[in-house]
C-alpha cells in the first residue's frame, strides 16, 4: 500500500481499495480499507467474512464522502421520499446483517484460524514443486484464498477431485484479457500476471480446517507431482 499511496500522492489519483478478499486483513498495522478514499468490501457467502446471500460495505474516513454513500445507497435519499441524487438500491438487508453480526464477534479467531492452517499448508509444501504463496512480513494475512503457483495445474485438479478434493483457479483470465476491454487494451503485455494466470491454484482453506484434512491435500498432490 505505500508504494501505491505514493503513486496516488504525485498523481494527485483517489485510491479506492478493493478489499473483497482482506476483512481482518492489516498492512504494516493499518487496517485494509482505511488506506484510500474508500475501502470496498464483500459479503458474498464464499468471503473470509461472508452472509448467506450478496452483501458488502464501503469504508471512508471523511465524513462528507460517507455522507454521500448512505445517499447513494438508499435511492439518492436522505429524507425519505424526497431525492437529492439518483441513487440505487444498495442497503445490507437485515437478515444479512444479523448473520453478519454474529460472525463479526469471531472473525478474529477465524482469521487467526486460516492464518496457521496457511501456515501448516506451506510449511508442508517446503522443497516440492509447489510454490506457496509470499508473505513479506508486512501485515497480516486473512488467507480469504490459499493459491499456490504450479506448473502441474491440471494434474493436480484432477487427482485432487478423484479424492473429493475441490481446488479452483482465480483468476483464469486477467482483467485486461477479459472480453469487455478487448478493444481498450488490445495488445497490452502484462507478461507476469499472464503467466500467474496459467500457474495458481486455490486449495481448501477454511477456518475448521484440520491438520489431517491438510496432511491429506498436501499428501494427494505431492504423490502425483512423484
Ligand atoms: C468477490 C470479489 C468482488 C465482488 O464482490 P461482490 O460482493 O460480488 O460485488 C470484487 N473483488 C474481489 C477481489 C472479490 O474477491
Amino acid at each position: 500500500m505505500d508504494p501505491i499511496m505514493a503513486i496516488a500522492k504525485k498523481h494527485k489519483l483517489k485510491v479506492i481499495e478493493d478489499c473483497a478478499q482482506s476483512f481482518g486483513g492489516d498492512y504494516k498495522g493499518k487496517m485494509t480499507g482505511g488506506f484510500g478514499e474508500f475501502g470496498c468490501f464483500s459479503f458474498f457467502p464464499s468471503k473470509n467474512l461472508g452472509c448467506y446471500g450478496d452483501g458488502g460495505m464501503v469504508t471512508t474516513n471523511d465524513p462528507e464522502l460517507a455522507e454521500r454513500v448512505k445517499v447513494l445507497r438508499n435511492h439518492g435519499s436522505k429524507v425519505r421520499y424526497y431525492h437529492s441524487v439518483i441513487g440505487y438500491n444498495s442497503r445490507l438487508d437485515e437478515i444479512q446483517a444479523a448473520i453478519l453480526r454474529v460472525k463479526l464477534k469471531r472473525m478474529k479467531r477465524f482469521n487467526e484460524m486460516r492464518n496457521s492452517n496457511a501456515h501448516l499448508y506451506s510449511k508442508m509444501f517446503e522443497g516440492s514443486g509447489v510454490t506457496p504463496p509470499f508473505e513479506d512480513g508486512n501485515g497480516m494475512h486473512v488467507y480469504h484464498q490459499y493459491t499456490v503457483k504450479t506448473r502441474d495445474r491440471e494434474k493436480i485438479i484432477e487427482a485432487l477431485a478423484k479424492e473429493g478434493i475441490a481446488s479452483a483457479i482465480y483468476y483464469p483470465v486477467p482483467l485486461h484479457k477479459q472480453d469487455v476491454y478487448k478493444n481498450d487494451y488490445q495488445g497490452l503485455s502484462l507478461p507476469v500476471t499472464e503467466k500467474v494466470s496459467q500457474e495458481v491454484l486455490s486449495l481448501p482453506i477454511f477456518p475448521e480446517l484440520t491438520e489431517e484434512e491438510i496432511k491429506k491435500v498436501v499428501s494427494t498432490i505431492l504423490t502425483v507431482l512423484g
